[in-house]
């Protein structure tokens, strides 16, 4: 299995860059449960610490919500055998989306840090996960379904002997990182209301009255975090411009051997359409409004959708038309600032908690899977490396060295996501010619001429960047 050399072989530290073993093959006649196998090389026995030195102290790690990150943080700790809880205050609402919540999309990297980090948890993911990264994956125009720009997930995956993009549904990942954790250690109706530091050690308050010490806390507890407003303040997210149809149907459409996922492009609203396997299309509709829309148009909401995306091409259409209306949910996308401090004392944040961003990237999971990785790998520096004997103060500076290890790439694809959603909804093919003092004649549209530099432009930079983003969990 291909995994990070960093988290293999301790003593070099990581180095920011998915560094894997030669030996790897791809079968690519596997199409919907692909797994790249490589060598897996100097596995660091993480059981060993559970039979070691019994003179050891224990981490006890105190984690804030149960989502992508929490629960892959959880996995990764208890696999080094250290003490850790999960407060969780309800599992079944999976960022309240119940139970048409949709897939999502991990890049080769998340899903290689998850390998680093279980290699069996990583493999029940993907098999249960659906390959879009080898097929045809990119922009096209809104209106004409023509290709704007395509962009190739697999060969910079193979190259660097990564596993392959894939989409998985929610509710899967989750039971399958529930099991792995283990009812024990993941704490559900627990919901954190505050936190304590005090001397060497922190304690978690939950709303049902009870207590939990430990020797840190991570707060993972998503966009609207109750750790992040009782270490930074309470503060109003920002909303993003853009209110969100979600569709999930099942309907098999006719390119579904040659299209993974495609961003249909328009003005002032795009949308994204995925194949997720077991015969069914994902769809995200995305439309520049004002917030508070959600709720308001229960029962309308496809004959408002087909409204607004009434004259694009068919491949978006016939996808809306074929979702019932109970299979489509709606909300508003906020995200926040970026932070660039995480933590204090004994306590750091991770995925949504620390760096909320909008969705159309698909990166808010993935960067969620890798602040895991990089938070373990500090605490390892404390516990593995040295007698096990670490000090509050030894903790304290591993969580702020992830912290700056984590910022200047989570930053990148925070301000990447932004601007993303201004790109995705400004694209307008033809501009009309007003005739002047000939204003009796009709007006003419043109092609705009922006259009091919803009093309241009994103056929160069978005592969670099995707090399970017799968090369790694650091900034280099
Ligand atoms: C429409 C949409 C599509 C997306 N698609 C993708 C995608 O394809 N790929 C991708 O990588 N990302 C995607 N994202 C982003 C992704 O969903 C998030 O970034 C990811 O869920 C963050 O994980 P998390 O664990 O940090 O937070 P969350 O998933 O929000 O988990 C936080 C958990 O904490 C719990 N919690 C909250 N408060 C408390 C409390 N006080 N006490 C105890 N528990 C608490 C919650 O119940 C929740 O279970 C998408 C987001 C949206 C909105």
């Amino acid at each position: 299995m291909a995994s990070f050399q960093s988290i293999n072989s301790f003593s070099h530290q990581y180095q920011g860059s998915i560094n894997f073993p030669q030996s790897k093959r791809i079968d690519l006649t596997r199409r919907r449960t692909l797994i790249l196998t490589c060598e897996r090389k100097n596995e660091f026995d993480f059981d060993q610490n559970k039979s070691g030195d019994t003179k050891k102290k224990n981490l006890r790690i105190l984690i804030a919500g149960g989502g992508i990150g929490g629960l892959v943080f959880a996995l990764a700790a208890k696999k080094r055998g250290y003490d850790v809880k999960v407060f969780e205050r309800d599992l079944s609402a999976i960022r309240g989306e119940g139970n048409h919540r949709g897939p999502i999309q991990l890049l080769s990297s998340a899903l290689a840090v998850l390998e680093s980090i279980d290699v069996t948890v990583a493999k029940q993911v993907m098999d249960a996960g659906c390959v879009t990264g080898d097929r045809i994956n990119g922009l096209a125009d809104g209106v004409t379904g023509d290709w704007f720009v395509k962009l190739d997930l697999l060969n910079p995956a193979i190259r660097r002997g990564l596993p392959v993009t894939r989409v998985i549904c929610r509710m899967a990942l989750q039971d399958i990182l529930v099991n792995a954790v283990g009812d024990d250690i993941v704490k559900n109706k627990s919901k954190v209301v505050d936190f304590v530091e005090e001397s060497n050690k922190v304690r978690v308050i939950l709303e049902n009255g009870q207590h939990y010490e430990g020797d840190l806390l991570i707060g993972a507890d998503g966009i609207w975090s109750k750790v992040r407003s009782r270490l930074f303040g309470a503060k109003d997210p920002s909303y993003s411009s853009y209110t969100c149809y979600s569709g999930l149907t099942e309907f098999v459409p006719p390119y579904i051997d040659s299209v993974g996922y495609r961003v249909f492009l328009g003005l002032d609203q795009y949308f994204v359409a995925s194949d997720v396997g077991n015969g069914k299309m994902q769809w995200y509709a995305f439309h520049k409004e004002a917030p508070m829309n959600a709720g308001t148009d229960d029962g309308v909401k496809k004959k408002r959708l087909l409204e607004l995306f009434g004259n694009w091409c068919g491949d978006v259409t016939t996808l809306i038309a074929e979702t019932p209306e109970a299979m489509i949910l709606h909300r508003d996308i906020y995200d926040r600032d970026m932070l660039y401090r995480w933590g204090a004392g004994l306590v750091t944040l991770l995925g949504d908690a620390a760096h909320p961003m909008q969705p159309n990237l698909g990166q808010g999971g993935c960067m969620a899977i890798e602040d895991c990785y990089s938070l373990i790998l500090e605490l390892d520096k404390i516990t593995k490396l040295g007698s096990g004997d670490y000090e509050p103060k030894d903790i304290i500076s591993a969580l702020r060295r992830y912290e700056w290890r984590r910022i200047p790439r989570v930053s990148i694809v925070h301000n990447m996501s932004r601007m993303t959603s201004k790109i995705l909804s400004s694209y307008k093919p033809y501009v009309k010619i007003e005739l002047g003092l000939f204003s009796f004649l009709p007006s003419k549209s043109i092609a705009h001429p922006a259009i091919p530099a803009a093309r241009m432009i994103v056929q160069t930079f978005l592969p670099i960047y995707l090399n970017w983003m799968i090369a790694g969990t650091g900034f280099w």
